[in-house]
């Protein structure tokens, strides 16, 4: 028994749906021994997937990067969403799948023949309510300490864990995290800035990793007419930003309106930030129409 989770929910692991309750690995799967694989969160909307061949590509670009090959076509990682979630009968929910490289003898090389293993579960969403819409979150910052190879959606998520618990320590709801003084993105999230009107977020590269709510919300800046940057933003430009904002599957897009203990801007959600929320509130509503 898992304390907090419905140990009745139906799981998927290696082929098999089952209860969670029932869902064993063994000690030696490489994801327990070494952190070695890799997973992605597709949210959906009344049953939905949003986004789900982004977040596909980006399952199978992660895959990818670290040589880990599944028996799995495109066709069967969307067969196993759709199909997770309608087993779980909940409308809004995250799809988690997680790949490791499976069992074998601990050794840090890949071992030669070790079966990945598969894993999905889905769990119930609720979307940010109100308050944080329009009260807005806060952040503080924090230096970047983990490694060099952010752009992989990897399993190993220590430094995001201890970001994150800075973040609990500091009573506050998400860090900045910034190397050699420039931003890169919160414990779980990407982060953005406005100033006069042009939406500025760090350029995709492996300092950190890029969110599928990162085109969308390029995508949503042109519909909106705001101009958009991708380029390194330093922390003068953070500390002086008239907004900023946070993305992420379970934040869909959220303003920080209180920054290391100060107001951004007037303190309240900012004009970028609601174009850019009615954006998403809409797509999200014409993928539940479609
Ligand atoms: N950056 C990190 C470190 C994350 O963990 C996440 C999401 O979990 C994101 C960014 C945002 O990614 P997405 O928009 O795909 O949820």
């Amino acid at each position: 028994m898992i304390a907090d989770v419905d140990n009745d929910s139906i799981v998927y692991l290696n082929g098999e749906t089952l209860r969670l309750g029932d869902a064993k690995i063994s000690v030696l799967d490489r994801g327990f021994i070494f952190g070695d694989g890799i997973y992605d969160v597709v949210p959906a909307y009344s049953g939905r997937p949003f986004r789900m061949d982004e977040h596909l590509d980006r399952l199978e670009r992660s895959l990818a990067s670290i040589s880990i090959q599944v028996d799995m076509q495109r066709a069967d990682w969307e067969h196993l969403v759709t199909d997770m979630i309608s087993r779980s009968g909940l409308g809004d929910c995250m799809v988690y799948i997680q790949v490791t490289r499976g069992v074998a003898a601990r050794d840090h090389a890949f071992p030669a023949n070790s079966k990945p293993t598969v894993f999905c579960m889905v769990s119930p969403f609720v979307r940010p309510g109100a308050v944080q819409r329009e009260q807005g979150l806060s952040a503080v910052s924090i230096p970047d300490l983990r490694w060099l190879r952010c752009e992989i959606k990897s399993i190993s998520l220590l430094g995001n864990v201890l970001a994150k618990q800075a973040a609990v320590d500091a009573g506050v709801d998400e860090v900045l995290q910034f190397r050699d003084g420039f931003l890169s993105e919160g414990a779980s999230s990407n982060v953005w800035i406005a100033k006069n009107n042009v939406l500025l977020a760090p350029p995709r590269n492996n300092l950190i990793l890029e969110g599928i709510r990162y085109r969308l919300l390029e995508e949503l800046a042109a519909q909106a007419g705001v101009s958009f940057e991708a380029r390194p933003v330093s922390t003068e430009e953070v500390d002086q930003a008239d907004e900023i904002m946070m993305t992420s599957a379970t934040k869909e897009i959220l303003p920080i309106t209180t920054y290391n203990a100060n107001p951004v801007g007037s303190g309240k959600p900012g004009p970028v930030y609601e174009k850019l929320r009615k954006g998403y509130d809409q797509a999200i509503r014409t993928l539940e129409q479609a």
